[in-house]
């Protein structure tokens, strides 16, 4: 019996409070996905990978050699198999070296191996018939506003580029500003700084035929000086206030800056916004000065938290919902050293924000090779801190008897869409 296997079974019986095909969702977050050509072939005719904002892939593009950024699909759905999983939501994270592989087996199923052993069936997602359409300026629309979690959110990165540029401001685990070249090196249509009228234009197209979209985010790089002579604030408010003129409360609009002041947070509510995301990356202040330099440099860390909690008297607590990077706090060399210790300081930061009803969500971290984390710790966060987080952030949400976090559809095994991170699976 494989290493991978041995371990993934051993941590699904260690943890027989969480559902197992959570522990394989983390599992494969972290390392990433392989597909046979067949395995392609069909997943030519589904939903496609749109890179909705970074890359999300363990191998660069030029790395692909079966060309697996324009054939494989935006999720997996994992279901049934020995273990019985109920229906799974994974976003698609490519590694043509991982242990897991979607594949066809030999009675033409299309099926999840870990190191050549079928886990369970996979679903692709049909292609939603506004991904066909194109805008009147020839732009495809999964360019402009292609959507995740299974339908269930528009995901429009406005701005395809960061502020925060080169080593010592960007964020240390992200690779937006990679992504992007190697995106226009590839000759996707990849817009830099979409326009509030395309991205108009888009959701008229897609509020023709779609109904299975819930909410939107409005989101991209950092905004330090201006973009179009607006700053931050001004740049990325016009975007909900045109959405709302034109489709009042028709989807929950959420939008994830930085964290700006108190007034500048009012104009996003004012717009018409629901849910503000203000992320953190990192709940340690030393991990946080090395890990997320701009960040500290702009704005720094006391700061930052300190308007997430001026945010949420704006919002209201259960509305503003800051994401860190799960698994960063472990990457070398300025990491914690142990998953104990690791587990420890984030769950302090978890329990600090949930006490006063503002519940953090997490993104499985994905050690991108274009990233300066992801160079230096290919191999991510081991399995056992990922399983662990999901216990603690359980815990501390039951703790304080919140509900779940709105916007993301609904929760709980079998039901959940969010496809980056297991947290509401495990609800
Ligand atoms: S602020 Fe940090 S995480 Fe956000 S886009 Fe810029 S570099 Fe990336």
């Amino acid at each position: 019996m494989s290493s991978r296997w041995t371990l993934v079974e051993e941590l699904i019986s260690r943890f027989t409070d969480l559902p197992p095909e959570a522990i394989i969702k983390e599992d494969l977050l972290r390392t990433g996905v392989g597909f046979s050509e067949d395995a392609l072939r069909v997943s030519a005719g589904y939903k496609p990978k749109a890179y909705f904002i970074f890359s999300f892939d363990l191998v660069p593009i030029a790395k692909m050699e079966k060309g697996e950024n324009l054939r494989a699909p935006e999720e997996i759905c994992l279901r049934d198999g020995r273990l019985g999983f109920r229906r799974t939501i994974v976003s698609v994270r490519l590694n043509p070296e991982s242990p897991y592989r979607v594949h066809i087996s030999g009675e033409g199923r299309l099926i999840l191996e870990l190191d050549s052993r079928e886990v369970c069936e996979v679903e692709f997602q049909k292609t939603p018939e506004y991904y066909e359409r194109t805008l009147s300026n020839g732009k495809p629309i999964t360019d402009i506003a292609p959507t995740i979690e299974w339908g269930y959110l528009l995901y429009l990165t406005v701005f395809r580029i960061c502020q925060y540029f080169g080593k010592n401001e960007e964020c240390q685990f992200c690779d937006i500003n990679e992504n992007y070249r190697q995106q226009k090196r590839s000759g996707r249509s990849y817009t830099t700084v979409k326009t509030v009228e395309e991205v108009l234009e888009a959701l008229d197209i897609i509020g023709e035929t779609d109904s299975d979209a819930g909410a939107y985010t409005v989101t991209g790089g950092s905004i330090t000086s201006v973009l179009d002579r607006k700053r931050e604030v001004d740049f990325y408010a016009q975007y909900p206030e045109a959405i709302e003129k034109r489709f009042p409360g028709r989807w929950i609009g959420k939008v994830v800056v930085q964290a700006l002041k108190r007034d500048e947070v009012q104009r996003f509510k004012d717009a018409g916004a629901k849910i503000y995301h203000p992320n953190y990356e990192v709940w340690d202040p030393r991990l946080f000065a090395v890990l997320c330099p701009g960040k500290a440099r702009y704005i720094g860390r006391d700061r930052w938290i300190s308007r997430i909690l001026d945010a949420a008297e704006v919002f209201g607590p259960a509305f503003v919902i800051p994401n860190f990077v799960a698994g960063i706090e472990m990457a070398r060399p300025h990491g914690f050293e142990s998953v104990e210790q690791a587990l420890d300081s984030t769950t302090e930061g978890l329990d600090y924000f949930m006490s006063h009803g503002v519940i953090p969500r997490f993104t499985t971290w994905c050690p991108e090779p274009m990233s300066e984390l992801g160079r230096n710790n290919p191999q991510g966060a081991p399995l056992e801190y990922h399983a662990g987080l999901l216990r603690r952030w359980r815990d501390t949400h039951s703790k304080y008897r919140l509900a779940p976090p709105p916007g993301y559809g609904p929760a709980g095994i079998g039901r959940a869409v969010f496809s980056v991170s297991s947290f509401m699976d495990v609800l």
